[in-house]
């Protein structure tokens, strides 16, 4: 048990041999969405559709590198982010590698895959017969499109791992989060709150405050936003922790109903509360 007002720290701890086993199990799956990516690409007639199957390839590589953090077990995050940003990469690579394969531009399928100087070799090659074949793609759109794939995929590695900061070591799983917002008056009451605790306020005050779960899109001017999230395990809901930053929240200028949150300032990262308070605060998250 973690004493409430203490902070959680990393163990940093993984088994190589689970972790080796995983990355390469991740290796082979990236190199297969990379495949389906490529197959997809190659029949789909229209070009805008791309974007279709992008987006259906780093959802598939989301779910698939979950899953493989998930099992590895590693409490390393250094070590997590390096081994998902080379799985997402990899998945990116692997498509030019079997473009490689399939037109002969004569490199090899591993260095295709590993080598970026390669990857970007069989990338000029690719450009060069789109150029001679007059394609609407010529010139340097198709280049754009090729950077973007890659930040799409660099997008998911970041996603993946945003959420992946605690692990629960009695049952050997990453904590689930929850998050909920407070607004004008309640952000005054929660330093109130907070400097009447004193220093072991342990958030104790936290259930008091009125939150609000889905933010409204604002027009007019930037206003201050304070995000609270509780991390907990699902399976034993023991050891929870807490989350606090200030954000400003921006105004919806696309009008899609937008509510972006910038500036953050964190106000607490990772203190351990009392179960009472946790399960108070799960409650009024929902
Ligand atoms: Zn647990």
């Amino acid at each position: 048990m973690h004493t409430p007002g203490t902070y959680y720290k990393a163990s940093g701890q993984f088994i190589p041999k689970r972790l080796g086993i995983s990355t390469l199990v991740g290796i082979l799956l990236a190199i297969f969405i990379g495949w389906l990516y490529y197959i997809l690409g190659r029949i789909n007639p229209f070009v805008y559709l791309n974007f279709i199957i992008l987006a259906l390839a780093m959802f598939g590589s989301a779910a698939a590198f979950t899953i493989i953090l998930y099992h590895s077990q590693s409490r390393h995050t250094k070590l997590n982010t390096a081994i998902v940003v080379l799985l997402c990469y990899l998945t990116w690579s692997s498509q030019w590698a079997f473009f490689n394969q399939h037109w002969h531009y004569g490199y090899s399928f591993w260095g295709g895959l590993f080598n970026p100087l390669t990857t970007l070799k069989i990338i000029n090659a690719r450009g060069d017969q789109l150029d001679m074949g007059r394609s609407f793609l010529s010139g340097g759109f198709q280049y754009l499109c090729y950077i973007a794939e890659l930040a799409g995929f660099m997008f998911t590695a970041k996603w993946i791992t945003a959420s992946k900061d605690y692990f629960c070591e009695d049952c050997k799983q990453f904590y689930t989060q929850q998050a909920s917002h407070l607004l004008e008056t309640e952000i005054e009451n929660f330093h109130l709150l907070k400097e009447m605790g004193g220093e072991d306020h342990q958030y104790r005050f936290l259930p008091q405050l009125v939150f609000v779960k889905k933010l409204t899109p604002i027009y007019a001017a930037q206003k201050p936003v304070m995000k609270v999230t509780l991390h907990y395990c699902a399976r034993c809901h023991e050891n929870n922790i807490v989350s606090v930053s200030s954000f400003m929240q921006d105004v919806d200028s696309s009008n899609k109903l937008k509510t972006p949150l910038i500036n953050e300032q964190p106000i607490t990262v990772g203190m351990y509360i009392a179960k009472t308070t946790a399960d108070v605060l799960q409650r009024k998250f929902v």
